[in-house]
C-alpha cells in the first residue's frame, strides 16, 4: 500500500478499506471476517453481541471535539462527572476532552480495526445504550458479556483485544466495551507516527490547536500509544 494512502486510512480520511456490515456501520473488511464467528460464539451462550459504534471518520470525530470545546457537548471526568471546562486553562481543557475522546486523527474508530460492543439479550428494546463502566461492572446488564469477553480474549480464542483495560495510568479512561482487531491495528498504530499527527492538526480547522500542538509530544505518549 502506498504510504499516503495508509496514512491516510489510519487517520480516518478514506474508507476504501472498509464494508459495512451493518447499515451504517462499518469495519474494515479483514475485521469483518473475525468479528461475525465471534458474535456467533457469543449468541451460543445466550449473548447477542452488537455493534455500538465501529468506524468513524476523522470529520465525525473533529465535530465530536470541536463540540466539547465550544461546551456544546458535555465533558466528564472519570467518573462521569461534569467538567466546567471554562475553569480550565487550555492546556488542562484538552487533556479533559481526551479522558474519553480521541484526539481527531488519532482514534483508534478510524482504523476499522476497532468497535464498540454491547449485549442486545441483556436489556430491553427501549434501553438506552450509555457505554459507561457501571454498565460492564458487577451488577451491570454487560457484566456477563464482559466476563464472557474476558474469558474469550483470555484463553487466546480471538485476535481480539482490550488496548483500554485501565492499565495506563493517566491515560484514557478503562473502556470494557472496546475491542480491537490485534493483526490490522498493529499496522495503523505503527502508520500513525508523531508526524503524522501532527501534520494533520497543523492543518486542520480544530479548537485549542495551539494547545494540542504544544503538548503534542505528550499527548502522543499518554493517550495515544499504549
Ligand atoms: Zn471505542
Amino acid at each position: 500500500m502506498e504510504q499516503s494512502e495508509l496514512s491516510a486510512q489510519c487517520t480516518g480520511q478514506s474508507m476504501s478499506h472498509l464494508q459495512e456490515v451493518f447499515p451504517g456501520h462499518f469495519l474494515h473488511r479483514d475485521v469483518v471476517d473475525a468479528y461475525l464467528p465471534l458474535v456467533e460464539q457469543a449468541a451460543k451462550e445466550g449473548i447477542a453481541l452488537r455493534l455500538a459504534s465501529g468506524f468513524r471518520s476523522f470529520e465525525r470525530q473533529l465535530s465530536i471535539w470541536n463540540a466539547k470545546a465550544r461546551g456544546e457537548r458535555p465533558v466528564v471526568d472519570s467518573e462521569g462527572k461534569p467538567v466546567a471546562m471554562a475553569a480550565l486553562s487550555e492546556r488542562d481543557q484538552v487533556l479533559a476532552i481526551l479522558r474519553w475522546s480521541a484526539l481527531p486523527g488519532a482514534s483508534r474508530h478510524h482504523w476499522g480495526s476497532d468497535m464498540d460492543v454491547w449485549d442486545s439479550a441483556a436489556v430491553s428494546d427501549d434501553y438506552q445504550l450509555q457505554l459507561t463502566p457501571d454498565e460492564y461492572a458487577p451488577g451491570g446488564p454487560f457484566y456477563r458479556c464482559s466476563l464472557w469477553l474476558d474469558g474469550v480474549i483470555h484463553r487466546g480464542e480471538t485476535d481480539f483485544f482490550r488496548p483500554y483495560n485501565g492499565a495506563k495510568a493517566g491515560g484514557v479512561a478503562a473502556e470494557p466495551w472496546h475491542l480491537s482487531y490485534r493483526p490490522l491495528a498493529a499496522v495503523c498504530e505503527k502508520a500513525l507516527t508523531l508526524e503524522v499527527l501532527r501534520k494533520l492538526i497543523e492543518n486542520t480547522d480544530i479548537c485549542l490547536q495551539g494547545a494540542i500542538l504544544d503538548d503534542l509530544d505528550e499527548i502522543y505518549s499518554r493517550f495515544i500509544t499504549l
